[in-house]
C-alpha cells in the first residue's frame, strides 16, 4: 500500500525516472556513459554505423571540453547526446547549488537538443537531486539492464550479461569510457566494443534507437529511483588522470 502510494505521488509530481518503454516493437536503446573518449568513441561510432544502429551518449562536460569534435560527430550521425554532469560526482554528496552548476556547466557545452536528458553519475539520486533535475527541465534516464562493464570483464561475459536483456523497449547501460575506476585496467573499453559489435550482429532483428525515439514507441515507464552510493567505495575511485599519475598508462593495458 505504502509503495503504491509512493509510486502514485511520484507520478503525480512528475518525479519518476525513466527505466524503459512499454512497447511491442522490437526496439532497444543502447546508452553509453562517461565519454567521449578519443581512444574508444570513434571506434564505437564506426561499429554503430556499420549496423545502422543509433545510441544515446550521456557525456561528461569535462571530457566534451577536451574532445569537442567527437560530440559533433555523434550528432551529425544521428545519435543523441545527454547530460551526465560536468565531472561526474555522486549528486547526493553535493549541495543543491553545486548539483545545478554541474548540470548547467555540462549543458552549456553541449549542442542544443530537442529533448533534455540527464543521467545521474553512478545512478545515484535523492529526492532533492531529482527535484533539481526537474527544475532544470530534464527527463532523468536510468536503465533497464546493465552490462556491468566498469569492472573486470571479458567481451563474452558482457555479452552473456546482455543477451537476454535485448527485449522490446529496454534501455541498456554501457560505457564508452570510465570517468573513474579503482583499477586502471578497467579503463580499457575493448571488451565493451567487442560485446556491442557481437550484440548488434546477433540481434539484427532489432532496431537500436535513441532514447527520444524510444519514448515515441510506447508508454514510458518511470519509477521512483532513489539510491545513494557507498561513501567508502566512492572515495576509493580514482580518475583516469590520477591513475596515469600513479604510473599506469590505461592505453597500454591488454584487453581482457
Ligand atoms: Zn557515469
Amino acid at each position: 500500500m505504502y509503495l503504491k502510494l509512493k509510486k502514485s505521488l511520484n507520478e503525480f509530481l512528475g518525479l519518476g525516472t525513466l527505466t524503459r518503454v512499454a512497447t511491442q516493437q522490437r526496439c532497444v536503446a543502447l546508452t553509453f556513459d562517461d565519454g567521449p573518449s578519443p581512444d574508444y568513441t570513434p571506434q564505437l561510432l564506426r561499429i554503430l554505423d556499420q549496423h545502422e544502429a543509433l545510441a544515446t551518449f550521456f557525456v561528461v562536460g569535462e571530457k566534451v571540453a577536451q574532445n569537442p569534435r567527437l560530440i559533433q560527430e555523434m550528432v551529425s550521425r544521428g545519435h543523441c547526446v545527454g547530460n551526465h554532469s560536468w565531472n561526474h560526482p555522486s549528486f547526493p554528496t553535493l549541495r543543491g547549488a553545486e548539483r545545478r552548476r554541474q548540470m548547467k556547466q555540462c549543458a552549456d557545452i553541449l549542442p542544443r537538443q530537442n529533448k533534455l536528458l540527464f543521467r545521474p553519475p553512478f545512478g545515484h539520486q535523492t529526492l532533492r537531486s531529482r527535484l533539481d533535475a526537474r527544475r532544470m527541465g530534464y527527463e532523468v534516464v536510468a536503465w533497464t539492464a546493465m552490462a556491468g562493464d566498469w569492472r573486470d570483464h571479458s567481451a563474452t561475459e558482457l555479452l552473456c550479461n546482455l543477451e537476454n536483456k535485448i527485449r522490446p523497449g529496454n534501455i541498456i547501460l554501457l560505457h564508452d569510457a570510465l570517468f573513474s575506476s579503482s583499477d586502471a585496467g578497467y579503463l580499457d573499453r575493448t571488451a565493451t566494443l567487442q560485446a556491442v559489435e557481437r550484440l548488434l550482429e546477433i540481434h539484427s532483428d532489432y532496431e537500436f534507437v535513441t532514447v527520444p525515439r524510444l519514448l515515441q514507441m510506447g508508454r514510458p515507464v518511470r519509477v521512483p529511483w532513489y539510491r545513494q552510493g557507498d561513501r567508502a567505495w566512492l572515495d576509493s575511485l580514482k580518475t583516469e588522470d590520477a591513475l596515469a599519475i600513479d604510473g599506469i598508462d590505461p592505453s597500454s593495458t591488454a584487453a581482457k
